[in-house]
Order: C-alpha cells, then sequence, then structure tokens
C-alpha cells in the first residue's frame, strides 16, 4: 500500500518540534515509524503532516539520577535500552524486554516512547512500566509549568488510549530504584515467534526477610491494559514468599474483573486461560528467583 501524500516536517530541537504541533493544523509525532507508517498505509489515521522527533539529541540517551532513577529518552530505540549497562545495571527487566522485542529491524527502528505513546494493548512495555511505576515527562501543552510528569497509573488510560494532550511530546521515561529484594518477572504467549503477545503477565514483588511486603500485578493483552490485578496483589501482600503464592494468586483471580476479547488467534476463554497460565509461570518464576 502506499501512504497517502502527507508533509514531512524534521525539526532540529525539541523546541521546534513543539512549535510545529502547536502551528500545523493536523500534525502529529513520527518516532520509529513502526506502527504509525503501517497505520498511515491502511488509512488508519489521516495526519496532515509528519514531525519527525527520532533523531532529536534531547529525547535519546539513557541516564540515571543521583536518586537511581533509569531516565530513557522517549526516542531511544529498543536496540540501545537492550545495549545500555545503565539499563541492565539498574532495570534488567526492561533491558530484557527491549532485547526479546521482535526483531532486529523493529528493535533498531522503534522506540519506547512510541511504544508507550500508542498504548496497543498487545504492546510490551506498559504492562512492565506499570508494574515498575515508572513516571512520564512531557512537554508542549503541559500546562503552566512547560512541563508535567504524570504516573504510569494515570498516562495509560485504556487500549490505545493515553493521557498525552494534543501537541503534546512524551520526553522520557523515568524508572524509579525498586527496593532491594525485588523480583520482576515477565511471562508472555506470542501468536508467532517474532509476533504479537495473545496474552502477557507482570509480576513484581517486594520481598523483606522472606516476606512479600509488595506486589503489583500486571496483565497485558487484554482490552483496558495495562491492567492491575488488585485482589491479586492484596492477597500475596503479607504472605511468605514461597510455592503457596501461585495458589494464592489462583483463586484471587477469580475475584478480578479481566475482559477478554476473541479474535482471529484465538477465542476470548482460550485468552482469559493463557492470562492466567502467564501469570502462574511468572509468579513461579518469582518465587524461585528466576527472572530471565
Ligand atoms: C512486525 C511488527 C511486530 C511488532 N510486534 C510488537 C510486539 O510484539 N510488541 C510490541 O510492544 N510492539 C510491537 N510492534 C510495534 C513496535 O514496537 C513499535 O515500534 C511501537 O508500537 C511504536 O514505536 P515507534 O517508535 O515505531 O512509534 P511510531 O510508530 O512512530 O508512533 C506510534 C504512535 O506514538 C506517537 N508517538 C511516538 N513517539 C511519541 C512521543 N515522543 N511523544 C508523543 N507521541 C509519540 C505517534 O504519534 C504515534 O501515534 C511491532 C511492530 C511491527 C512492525
Amino acid at each position: 500500500m502506499i501512504i497517502p501524500p502527507v508533509r514531512y516536517l524534521r525539526p532540529g530541537t525539541l523546541a521546534e518540534a513543539v512549535e510545529l504541533l502547536a502551528t500545523v493544523d493536523g500534525a502529529a509525532v513520527l518516532a520509529g515509524g513502526q506502527t504509525l507508517l503501517n497505520a498511515l498505509k491502511l488509512d488508519l489515521v489521516q495526519p496532515t503532516a509528519l514531525v519527525d522527533v527520532h533523531r532529536l539529541d534531547e529525547l535519546r540517551g539513557i541516564d540515571v539520577t543521583a536518586d537511581g532513577t533509569l531516565v530513557i529518552g522517549a526516542a531511544t530505540t529498543y536496540a540501545a535500552i537492550a545495549a545500555s549497562p545503565l539499563a541492565r545495571e539498574t532495570h534488567p527487566s526492561v533491558a530484557e524486554m527491549a532485547a526479546g522485542l521482535v526483531d532486529r529491524q523493529v528493535r533498531n527502528r522503534g522506540t519506547i516512547g512510541g511504544n508507550c505513546c500508542l498504548n496497543d494493548p498487545t504492546n510490551n512495555f506498559p504492562p512492565l512500566l506499570t508494574a515498575l511505576g515508572a513516571g512520564f515527562h512531557t512537554t508542549g501543552a503541559s500546562g503552566p509549568e512547560g512541563w508535567r510528569s504524570v504516573p504510569a497509573s494515570m498516562f495509560f488510560t485504556g487500549g490505545l488510549s493515553t493521557a498525552l494532550r494534543p501537541g503534546e511530546v512524551l520526553t522520557s521515561v523515568r524508572i524509579p530504584p525498586l527496593p532491594s529484594g525485588s523480583r520482576v518477572v515477565h511471562r508472555h504467549l506470542q501468536v508467532g515467534a517474532d509476533s504479537w503477545a495473545m496474552a502477557r503477565a507482570v509480576v513484581r514483588l517486594d520481598v523483606t526477610d522472606g516476606t512479600v511486603t509488595g506486589a503489583r500485578i500486571v496483565l497485558g493483552a487484554v482490552p483496558g491494559s495495562p491492567l492491575r490485578l488488585t485482589a491479586v496483589e492484596e492477597a500475596l501482600t503479607g504472605r511468605p514468599l514461597d510455592a503457596s503464592l501461585v495458589e494464592t494468586a489462583a483463586a484471587a483471580f477469580d475475584q478480578e474483573d479481566v475482559v477478554t476479547v476473541g479474535d482471529v488467534h484465538s477465542s476470548a476463554e482460550y485468552r482469559l486461560e493463557m492470562a492466567k497460565v502467564q501469570l502462574r509461570r511468572a509468579l513461579r518464576d518469582a518465587v524461585e528467583g528466576s527472572t530471565t
């Protein structure tokens, strides 16, 4: 399919990008283009202009602040995250997810910002970043300060929707340090070896002296994803870290309101069962201390 005529604009700075988005009617941010260009070809979106932020230095790079927060520029590619010693040291789950994402071509072009701003229910990063309690820094149309920071719990507002305002640019994703003793495990079932997830679960357990002191349990690949399972989280908190957690979580899962949908890949019922299986596996591996 051929992309319909659209203006291509490449600002030299973030300020220029914000200005273009504010002044050019119907302009949209272009990052890695791995989803947006396909959406254009399929006529799912009709921007009049694309403002390319992929090469803006201000949006690229990885750093760690004095308090241990991992700061990833929104236009940083999955490949750069996977190769980053800082990401591997502070949040190995983030680096591993980036390294395992789809194929080399998508990893070399796709960005963490694009992944989050799209918030496709099947995307990898939104559930993980929700479990990690990430913050999202934005600029342009961000209020009187000129920027704002939105927690993951408020940034992801539903499938394919976020708290971003028209003209706003995501500048960075900020992931606070985990308490020592935390375990983060991600498990998913894919349609094919390098394709979209049918079911996804992320388990984060904060553990002190053999007791679970906090839990974040998040599902992906469901319509409202990332979806936190608060009944499961409550059931796990205060329990000893042992294999019984898997059954505790399975029992609490039934109190959750998890809606799944069927499609060409699976029925809604099968997807729900697979979500439970991914949760069990992630929890079992977290208990056993296997995080990869
Ligand atoms: C074959 C294939 C398989 C894939 N499989 C998976 C998969 O299994 N898991 C997965 O997670 N992803 C998958 N993807 C999607 C891929 O990860 C995309 O890279 C990602 O969804 C979008 O990132 P991007 O940088 O390419 O953004 P783009 O496609 O350029 O943009 C996506 C959206 O985000 C907006 N946007 C981007 N950056 C910003 C910003 N800084 N501020 C404001 N808005 C912004 C754009 O306007 C657009 O609406 C796959 C893609 C392909 C082509």
